[in-house]
């Protein structure tokens, strides 16, 4: 176990379809869901919840429909953070217990300025006995609370992350498709190849949502955190999850020699990969040194990509040996001059030390 770790303290996540029917908070979901945080800090742990449904409640409660836009996002948001949060907080209530809303964006949890910031809320609530229950603040960013839920579990050097989810974990096929699809009970050491094989069975599942799942799965396994793909309507998911039973994916953590900066996780980690630089094999142990990777390393990108986006660095065609965020897209890519900075070491995570 890696130093300063809180192994009582764990993350748990659930998504809007886990917790949200019919534009209302779901009154049985809810019930089982402030149960097992009683049933928890009876055992001494302090589970930290990060709850979605910001969004569809305020939809909901405008009338607004469906529109995607950003702003329509922000909107509902801003409406429906708070009645979220009423009901957690009844619900908490109605069993004892105060709860403390904390809204954040990654920033809040990766910029060094902000970092210490959120940690103290964070941190001053479970201290002073409170349930926090975070959302990311949706009227001011609308991301992602998978990966804001994995960068939150790292910030707090929590023991487990648990991601419910309407999928029951991770397979080695499309459980929809195929009946007798083979549940991965564990993965010892999150790989790429793991991820393809259970983001390949995903791919036909719309609301799993398994790529940010993967992404969170990557930033906890790399900050060492064990994470716990879980499905929401399993019987006392939460509780099972957080004790360990067989249930879901458990992701093991790589357990890294040394921290790696939660910035650098989010920028590496936080999106799927669009596409691939397929470079000479030397570059391996370049990265994993820590080295830029320049323009005039990469034989061939393959994808799309913009600059901004994450992407996957490749030897021996398959390998891949580091993802990244790059600087420059792949039209300027191929444009560029040898020297050109790709992508720079505090952008990118080598997968294999050298
Ligand atoms: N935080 C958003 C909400 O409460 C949803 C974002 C997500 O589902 O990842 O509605």
């Amino acid at each position: 176990m890696l130093p300063n770790r809180h192994p009582e303290r764990v993350v748990i996540k659930i998504g809007t379809s886990s917790l949200i029917s019919a534009g209302r908070p779901d009154p049985t979901k809810l019930t089982a869901l402030t149960d097992a945080v009683v049933r928890l800090r009876a055992e001494d742990r302090q589970p930290v919840l990060i709850a979605s449904g910001a969004i569809a409640l305020g939809r909901a409660a405008l009338d607004a429909g469906a529109a995607r836009s950003a702003a329509a996002q922000q909107l509902a948001a801003a409406v429906g953070q708070g009645l979220l949060f009423e009901a957690f907080r009844q619900g908490l209530a109605e069993r004892g217990l105060k709860a403390a809303q904390i809204l954040l964006t990654p920033l809040d949890l990766t910029a060094p300025g902000h970092r210490a910031s959120a940690l103290a809320v964070l941190e001053g609530s479970l201290d002073a006995g409170l349930v926090p229950v975070v959302n990311e603040n949706d009227a001011v960013m609308v991301r992602n609370n998978d990966v804001l839920a994995a960068l939150l579990a790292a910030a707090l050097r929590a023991g487990r992350l648990v991601l419910l989810t309407d999928v029951p974990g991770l397979y080695e096929s499309d459980p929809r498709k195929n009946s007798g699809a083979r549940r991965i009970p564990e993965v010892r050491v999150m790989t790429p190849d793991v991820e393809r094989l259970a983001g390949i069975a995903a791919e036909g599942i719309g609301t799993g949502g398994m790529p940010a799942k993967l992404c969170a799965a990557w930033i906890a396994t790399m900050a060492g955190v064990t994470t716990v793909i879980a499905g929401a309507d399993t019987e006392d998911c939460v509780v099972r999850a957080v004790r360990g039973a067989d249930l879901g994916t458990v992701v093991h953590p790589r357990v890294p020699d040394k921290q790696l900066d939660l910035g650098r996780l989010w920028r590496a980690l936080s999106s799927p990969p669009s596409g691939r630089l397929v470079c000479h094999p030397t570059v391996w142990r370049s990265v994993a040194d820590g080295g830029p990777l320049l323009a005039g390393q990469v034989s061939s990108a393959i994808g799309r990509f913009s600059a901004g986006d994450v992407v996957d660095v490749v030897v021996d065609d398959t390998r891949v040996v580091a993802r990244g965020r790059v600087r420059i897209s792949s039209a300027a890519l191929a444009e560029a001059g040898a020297d050109a900075m790709v992508s720079h070491h505090t952008e990118y995570i080598a997968f294999q030390e050298a």
